[in-house]
């Protein structure tokens, strides 16, 4: 199908920055693939694209590797006459137009035709366009593949679930208005006809810390402004809502503009909605949705105000209690049992394996990212019955100023409540003095400890995060449940993965986001331009080698076991104390000193205050240096709820929010320490890359025209950058001189061998002999193929093409 116009040209040329004037470009030279440029140089392929770019011809084959260019403007070129003509081509192949769907089509057909998994794995920086095309690819699949009305709930489902996860997974951007904050990988089921039978959805690491906070000129997720814009008025009476944006704290963004919801959101509040209703969610289901989203949003407005107690100890109280009033109706919880979750903190007193001296017991493991200062007041107390009596007493009596004896001075610090913090069924047991009052059973004992403001304010954000994220995750698990897969049919997997990024200021969420890109980048130069080149070479094929950028070094320093970025990171999160950002840092200082593509630095200015410093490390990654704060790195990395909260929250009559906190049912015991959010993203990466591995792979190359979002813009430096990283005139040389299938000859043999009487129905003699003769019998140019030591080699994907609709004709 990628089939090569093989025009030469050659071309002076000078640079500009816009396509509207573009003297070097020769109009004629518009080639669909890169592969027939001569010469073939970074000029004639800045300057074909160009070309192409200017006439709206955003795709552009590298052989088999699409490229796509984002036009940043609708383009008349998705209509479903489009998705019939590489379908049902009735002109050949060969004379439409590279497309998106022309990829789709040949990664379908190869699965129906060879009945072999395939994968689409869709890459380019943030805002190129990998969204846009794995949306293209799943609308050409849904109208492509047959009609039949018991498949028809499952097309409907595989395609609308996008409109949902946009609606809770993307944001806007500085790189993009549509941005995914999470990675999404789809496997679409077939059965042998090549129809759709289901799909399974497997998403990466959402951007959690978006619920809270957003960088300067970005937005939270899309699903709060639709809300807020397209609820009716009395959806929003009952989410207890009002409709105008700034009067929730999260949705305010600080930095910048108030980032008020647009005529979009109303409009895709009922897309959102209807696409819920599609997939398969209850009115009951998505009206209770809908609530976590809402308290999410009223939580982040409770204010906590400090309160000073006699003994010096601070605390703190909640301002505005209509807030939290309704956060509990929402979350149908007891305001008394999420006062108390949000302003104290509840330790279980005793630790089996407790060490005495403070320095973290081996099975106290759950650590804790908003540690109450060493001065809080410390209550103690047994179960959970005498633990809500003391509540109640407490507000009686202003227990709040108190002067309470702390249990053992010395061990009331970080260290204890990181080793009390997530211990259960003590038999150690505690003797503990709290004024008058003794609290002492060797089961259930507790300590309880009063929030400053800052710590309580920490604890709600954390809450919030932890809210949304289960929320994404459990809608996600509810979709997989309603398309689940049968398990023995063939996959077509679609990997759209969040993009790299180099923002003005960069943390743990860009540095994950940027490791997935380095396993990327690394995986598709591999099979593109290394192992291809080794095939060629063992197989005895004419070749000259051509040098690539390798990124393996820069994958290895950020997961390299033991001392791997990731991994010194999860040294200091498990420290008794939760580890310092700087112990961090100068470990990474320490472990890299030699290494030139890591660079430490102290008190950088900050680059969202004038007054403020960071510290940070640079990296040098295959697209360019990028400087991470390593503020907020730890606490990201641990990701840890207090357990105070997951209990409350596992103590809700809301439906859903019960189920996203398992751990929070008290009887329920593990003593695992949970991996850290690296940990868990690095194995995810690992799963991933080994099934993309197990499929025949096909690429899409994003690339991104300006950094303005701008139509008809071809910023030819911006351009050049990315076809540099990318490598991908590398590429284009070996597709040039390489080949786009290979199969050894016995393999080849037997699927063709209908096609010359001289091998039907049996050839005696051995493969590569039948095979020869075969192809002499095709109207098949000799050019198009070539004869390694084990396997054959066919030039074009084109010619494959050609040869499975001969055989279609014979079956
Ligand atoms: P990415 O997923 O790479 O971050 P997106 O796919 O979300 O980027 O694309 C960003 C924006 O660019 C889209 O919201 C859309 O406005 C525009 N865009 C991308 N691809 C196309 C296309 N093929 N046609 C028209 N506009 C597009
Ligand atoms: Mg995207």
């Amino acid at each position: 199908m990628f089939a090569r116009n093989k025009v030469s040209r050659s071309g002076s040329r000078t640079r500009t920055a816009d396509a509207s004037h573009a003297p070097f470009v020769d109009p004629a030279a518009d080639l669909p693939d890169c592969i027939s440029l001569d010469p073939l140089n970074e000029d004639s392929l800045l300057a074909n694209l160009l070309s192409r770019f200017k006439r709206d011809h955003i795709y552009t084959y590298i052989g088999n590797i699409l490229l796509s260019i984002n036009p940043y403007k609708p383009l008349a070129q998705y209509t479903e006459q489009a998705i019939a003509d590489y379908k049902l081509r009735t002109v050949a192949i060969s004379q439409l137009p590279p497309h998106v769907y022309a990829l789709a089509d040949h990664a379908w057909r190869s699965l129906r035709d060879f009945y072999s998994d395939q994968v689409i794995v869709i890459t380019g920086e943030s805002g190129s366009g990998k969204t846009e095309a794995s949306k293209l690819i799943l609308q050409y699949l849904g109208f492509a593949t047959g009609k039949s009305k018991e498949l028809e709930t499952v097309r409907q489902q595989l395609l609308l679930c996008n409109p949902v996860l946009e609606a809770f997974g993307n944001a806007k951007s500085i790189h993009n208005d549509n941005s995914s904050r999470f990675g999404k990988y789809i496997e679409l089921e077939f059965d042998y006809r090549g129809e759709p039978v289901g799909g399974l959805i497997t998403h990466y690491l959402l951007e959690k810390s978006r619920v809270t906070s957003q960088h300067p000129g970005e937005r939270n997720f899309h699903i709060f402004f639709q809300l807020l814009a397209g609820a009716d008025v009395q959806l929003l009476k009952s989410l207890k809502l009002q409709r105008n944006t700034e009067n929730y704290l999260y949705l305010r963004n600080n930095h910048s503009n108030p980032s008020v919801w647009h005529q979009s959101d109303k409009d895709e509040f009922f897309n959102t909605k209807k696409a819920l209703e599609t997939v398969g969610f209850s009115a009951e289901d998505i009206v209770n949705i809908l609530r976590i989203v809402a308290a999410v949003l009223k939580l982040g407005n409770l204010i906590f105000t400090p309160v000073s107690n006699i003994d010096g100890t601070e605390g703190c109280s909640i301002n505005n209690e209509y807030e939290l009033e309704e956060v509990a109706t929402l979350l149908m919880i007891s305001v008394e049992e999420l006062r108390s979750a949000l302003l104290y903190r509840t330790y279980s007193v005793g630790c089996s394996g407790m060490d005495p001296h403070g320095s973290g017991g081996a099975n106290c493991f759950s650590r804790d990212s908003t540690l109450p200062s060493t001065n809080s007041r410390t209550f103690l107390g047994n179960s959970h019955q005498q633990h809500q009596q003391m509540l109640l007493q407490q507000q009686r009596t202003s227990l709040l100023s108190t002067s309470a004896s702390m249990v053992g001075a010395s061990m009331v610090g970080r260290d204890m409540y990181q080793m009390m913090d997530g211990c259960h069924g003590s038999e150690v047991g505690m003797q503990v003095t709290l004024g008058s009052r003794v609290y002492q059973d060797a089961k259930d004992d507790f300590v309880m400890t009063d929030l400053s403001a800052a710590e309580a304010t920490t604890g709600r954000d954390a809450l919030c995060k932890a809210l949304y994220y289960r929320l994404f995750t459990w809608i996600i698990n509810s979709i997989n449940e309603r398309i689940k897969q049968h398990g023995k049919r063939r996959i077509l997997s679609i990997l759209d993965i969040y993009g790299f990024e180099n923002l003005p200021t960069n943390g743990f969420e860009q540095l994950i986001i940027n490791y997935c890109n380095e396993k990327l980048q690394h995986f598709v130069t591999e099979i593109i331009v290394k192992e291809e080149q080794e095939v060629y070479m063992q197989e005895g094929l004419e070749w000259s080698p051509i040098l690539f950028p390798d990124n393996l070094a820069v994958c290895d320093l950020i997961e390299k076991h033991n001392l791997g970025l990731l991994a010194i990171m999860d040294e200091e999160c498990q420290r008794p104390c939760n580890g310092s950002e700087e112990a961090f840092l100068n470990k990474v200082g320490q472990v890299f000193q030699d290494n030139i593509q890591v660079e430490v630095a102290w008190g950088l200015p900050s680059k969202s205050s004038d007054s403020t410093t960071v510290n940070a490390f640079r990296l040098k990654h295959y697209a360019g240096w990028v400087t991470y704060s390593v503020n907020g790195f730890l606490e990201k990395n641990s990701d840890l709820l207090v357990r105070g909260l997951s209990q409350s929250m596992y103590q809700c009559s809301h439906p859903i929010v019960k189920e996203l906190f398992p751990e929070g049912n008290p009887r329920r015991t593990t003593l695992r320490r949970p991996a850290t959010s690296g940990t868990q993203f690095k194995v995810a990466i690992i799963a991933l890359m080994r099934s993309l591995r197990s499929k025949n792979p096909h690429f899409v190359r994003c690339i991104k025209p300006n950094a303005f979002k701008q139509p008809h813009h071809f910023d030819v430096q911006t351009i050049q950058n990315q076809l540099r990283y990318l490598g991908l005139l590398e590429s284009t040389q070996v597709k040039r001189n390489g080949y786009a299938f290979r199969q050894p000859y016995a393999w080849f043999l037997q699927r063709y061998k209908m096609l010359s009487t001289v091998t039907w129905p049996h050839w005696g003699g051995v493969a590569i002999e039948g095979v020869a003769r075969l192809l002499r019998d095709l109207p098949i140019s000799a050019t198009e193929y070539a004869f390694g030591r084990r396997m054959l080699f066919i030039k074009n994907d084109s010619t494959l093409m050609q040869l499975e609709d001969f055989r279609r004709i014979r079956l």
